[in-house]
């Protein structure tokens, strides 16, 4: 047997057979403790009437609740697309956690699964769908082996149809996170996104009207109800309301998932939140959003990290709000360079610009000596005008600020 340990848990109490391999699973909450302190108390309500949808779909948009996966969709506006096309309808839950840098589903899921699990169900009886297809990559096999038990006991204790609840195994490819391409993957193809439009909310898994949520924005959804938005909104700004998960690594003192404001700013995050730089490193440069959301200097860090706004204006995203801080000690050239390595290895080949593209960026980043840059800036512009999905679009971000913002590290 091969065993998997996770790093971050320090209180491994049980040792549960998952397939194959025997995993090590932390302590976290279960069905029981769970629903002693009122879990599935609101969907139960739900399902009889006592709350309804329409009030629901009206608390998550004065929440501000936005899709947590990357796009940063509204959720609530989200429910109401899906339910304004015929059924049958599905709902699919997007745990293939691969944006590098980001680690804050696996916390969740190992933590506090059923507050994701009531999130579901709730956000599957708001657009009755008849299925949910919940799909976690592989490499969290902690997280599966909680999950199958949980959604196990949620059957024994009748809170589900047993078969309602269908857990699907990524394999590894980052572009199964891209929504089009996981339903692909959960239908049993190779993983790679589809044309659009039509939007999944009209034709999504097996040609049906599908909601798809990332496993954040389904676990807030219940201290939303119960708490009121008020009290998620209240959590951030006035102009960003309510509050995001950081996974935030590199080098500062204290990484790991901080619970900050929508809007914060990196040094925020670094000051208030980290513990500060790491000893004898000195703040240089951070990605804003991942691998994809683009690089930017410590001159930069005062920007408000949100969608849209000036991190906007400078090329760069938040996506799945992971923040990597680099120091002196790293050459931003070089991080390019691992960056875009991990794009052409990623990128599923199914449109030229990205495919070539990322290659391309590869071969000329490693080149010894003076860049090529008008090739490169030629090259970026092809990959974000032309490339199908956002994979390709946002690769060449990094590139665009190195050359921008680094030239002392070209
Ligand atoms: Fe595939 Fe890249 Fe094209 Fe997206 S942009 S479809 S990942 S080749």
């Amino acid at each position: 047997d091969r065993e998997v340990d996770h790093a971050t848990a320090g209180n491994l109490l049980q040792m549960v057979d998952a397939g194959e391999i025997r995993v090590r699973v932390p302590a976290y909450i279960g069905l029981d403790a769970y629903r002693s302190t009122g879990g599935y108390r609101l969907l139960q309500s739900i399902r009889d009437g006592a709350v309804t949808t329409d009030g629901i779909i009206a608390m998550l948009g004065d929440a501000g609740l936005r899709g947590l996966g990357g796009a940063g969709f509204p959720a609530g506006k989200k429910w109401g697309f899906v339910r304004s096309y015929p059924g049958p309808r599905l709902m699919s839950i997007n745990g293939d956690e691969g944006e590098p840098g980001t680690f804050k589903d696996r916390i969740y899921l190992e933590k506090d699964p059923h507050r994701t699990l009531e999130g579901a169900l709730i956000a599957a009886h708001a657009v009755e769908a008849e299925r949910i297809y919940f799909y976690m990559r592989d490499e969290y096999p902690a997280v599966l082996a909680i999950l199958r038990t949980e959604i196990a006991a949620l059957e024994t204790a009748g809170l589900v149809e047993p078969g309602f609840i269908e857990l699907r195994r990524g394999a590894g490819a980052y572009i199964c996170g891209e929504e089009s391409a996981m339903l692909e993957s959960i239908e049993g193809r190779r993983g790679m996104p589809r044309h659009r439009p039509p939007y999944i909310a009209e034709v999504g898994l097996f040609g049906r009207p599908t909601l798809n949520h990332n496993v954040e924005t389904l676990w807030w959804i219940r201290d939303i109800v119960e708490k009121g938005p008020e009290w998620f909104a209240g959590l951030g700004s006035p102009d960003h309301p309510g509050v995001r998960s950081w996974s935030v690594s590199g080098r500062v003192k204290e990484p790991g998932v901080k619970l900050a404001p929508a809007g914060v700013t990196v040094r925020e995050l670094i000051e208030d939140h980290c513990g500060g730089m790491a000893d004898g490193h000195e703040f240089k440069a951070y990605l804003p959003g991942g691998a994809s959301g683009g690089i930017l200097p410590a001159s930069m860090g005062d920007i408000q990290l949100d969608f849209g706004g000036e991190l906007a204006k400078q090329g760069a995203f938040v996506g799945s709000h992971a923040v990597v801080v680099f120091s002196q000690a790293d050459n931003i050239r070089d991080v390019t360079l691992n960056l875009m390595k991990f794009f052409k290895h990623e990128s599923c080949g199914k449109c030229t610009p990205c495919r070539e593209g990322t290659e391309k960026l590869v071969t000329l980043l490693k080149q010894v000596g003076p860049l090529p840059e008008s090739n490169i800036r030629d090259l970026e512009m092809v990959m974000r005008d032309s490339s199908i999905c956002g994979l390709g679009q946002a690769a060449p971000n990094p590139v665009n600020h190195l050359l921008t913002h680094f030239r002392s590290d070209l």
